[in-house]
């Protein structure tokens, strides 16, 4: 008999995907254990291994967020699992201090996350998709849910079945591919920026043969993309195309960076909806299609020494928007209009050996995956501890991480509150199991929202 063979193994809480999110969680639900309410938390990561935005970790990308908002200092600064621990234990403490930074490279926040990842290893199974979460065929006492099925599959498309009381859903963003490229996924020529590093090595340009590369989209990837290309492959003429007149800064500044403090995350939640709206619209520039400042810097002086030398082999073209993509023989095309309304509306066509998409990413898949509940689900709202409001029969309660931008405001898909949310849904999911413990000998009230999470 294999393991596949076995009747479903139950866990507590299943958490889907082992980025920072749930890697946090777990960090939480350990402190929680010690403190004498203990958890079965099991994650399943798609990954074969840990990396956190592996295929963009250019070598010159740094942080954006101070290295003291890891995955737990600001809930437990004394906890082992903080990047100031990090340090100390890799013997670099001190050489990092002489850094005077606040932002280390992504390279090492990588390393740190894989090496707080790595004292989960026991609880976490990597190589495994979670591919649809359902109800449990049986029903428990009073026609209440009180289990659900997590389908995960294998990089081999071997299906595994686990059991779960209560799922935190923490799957990241999936690449944001533009209409005009809708049709030219799977051609090899055109990358979304989550695949850059990958895909670039690939390339003829890595082997200093001469290519033309359009990098399209004017966020801090698009920045990165462009300074790699222009530092690391000399070979590759780059246009970057971009809607607006300006490439503009992400704003970082103290008084503005106070919406990013766990508190702030009660200011938005308690808001009407058009509130929030509001609220979230105001500070767009902190993360949405805006750069790091001294990105700029460089970009600029990038692009002023190639007036000095009078050799240009990158370029910014701004005020351009692409209408449509098609692949062509000896590349691709792009139609490419001017973007602002009181232009001479000129359009024009460039050809392209390679497109890098640096167009961001969307937030959805959680309706794919929790689709099979979703008659219990509603339209997907959570309450102010991130579960989802649900219909009483539905017992097992369901959270979301980094899909509450517009309810708990944009922190939600950052890393900044973190070890804040991670200790309130850890503790959250376990007044909900204890709670449905508790009511399993009581008949379900059929047909009410969130009964279940009233005590
Ligand atoms: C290039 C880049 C740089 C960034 N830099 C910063 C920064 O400096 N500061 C900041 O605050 N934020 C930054 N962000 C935002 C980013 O969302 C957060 O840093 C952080 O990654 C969010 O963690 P997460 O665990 O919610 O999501 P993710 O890190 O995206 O992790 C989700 C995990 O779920 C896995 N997964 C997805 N689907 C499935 C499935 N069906 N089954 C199993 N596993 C699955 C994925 O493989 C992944 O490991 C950056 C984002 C990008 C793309």
């Amino acid at each position: 008999m294999t393991l596949r063979d076995l009747p479903p193994a139950t866990h507590d809480l299943i958490g889907i995907g082992f980025g920072p999110s749930n890697l946090a969680l777990a960090i939480a639900l350990q402190e929680l254990a010690s403190a004498g309410r203990p958890l079965d938390a099991h994650f399943l990561e798609k990954q074969q291994d840990y990396h956190w935005h592996g295929n963009t970790l250019v070598s010159q990308s740094e942080m954006q967020i101070s290295f003291l908002k890891d995955l737990v200092s600001m809930r437990n600064p004394t906890s082992p699992y903080s990047f100031v621990n990090y340090l100390h234990r890799h013997g670099r403490l001190v050489d990092f201090i002489n850094l005077r930074t606040f932002y280390p490279s992504r390279m090492e926040y990588n390393d740190y996350l894989r090496w707080a990842a790595a004292h989960f290893a026991g609880q976490c199974s990597h190589g495994e998709e979670v591919v649809a979460i359902e109800p449990d065929g049986r029903e428990g006492p009073g026609g209440r849910i009180d289990r659900v099925r997590v389908r995960s599959a294998d990089a081999q498309g071997r299906e595994r079945v686990r059991m779960a009381r209560a799922i935190v859903l923490s799957t990241g963003g999936t690449p944001r591919i533009p209409q005009p490229f809708a049709g030219l996924q799977g051609d090899s020529r055109v990358t979304h920026h989550g695949g850059y590093l990958n895909w670039i090595t690939r390339q003829p340009c890595a082997s200093g043969k001469p290519m033309r590369i359009a990098v399209i989209g004017a966020g801090q990837s698009g920045a990165e993309a462009f300074i790699d290309l222009h530092d690391c492959y000399p070979s590759a003429k780059v246009d970057w195309i971009v809607r607006g007149a300006a490439l503009k800064p992400a704003d970082d500044s103290p008084f503005v960076n106070e919406i990013f403090a766990p508190a702030y995350t009660d200011v938005v939640f308690e808001q009407a909806q058009a509130g929030r709206d509001r609220l979230i619209e105001e500070y767009l520039n902190t993360n949405y299609s805006v750069i790091d400042a001294d990105l700029i810097e460089r970009i600029y002086a990038m692009l002023y020494r190639q007036k000095v030398s009078g050799q240009f082999r990158v370029n910014l073209l701004t005020r351009k928007s692409v209408q449509a993509a098609q692949a062509v023989t000896n590349g691709i095309e792009l139609t490419i209009t001017s973007a602002s309304p009181g232009d001479d509306a000129s359009t024009e066509s460039r050809r392209y050996d390679a497109v890098v998409l640096a167009t961001g990413y969307e937030r959805e898949n959680h309706r794919r995956l929790l689709a099979p509940l979703a008659s219990y689900l509603g339209d997907f709202s959570v309450d102010r501890d991130y579960r989802v409001r649900a219909r009483s029969e539905l017992a097992v309660p369901v959270y979301l991480q980094g899909f509450c931008q517009s309810s708990h405001g944009l922190s939600d898909t950052l890393l900044s509150v973190l070890p804040a949310r991670a200790e309130e849904i850890a503790s959250s999911v376990h007044d909900a199991l204890t709670a449905q413990r508790r009511w399993t000998a009581q008949p379900a009230q059929a047909g009410g929202t969130q009964a279940i999470a009233a005590t």
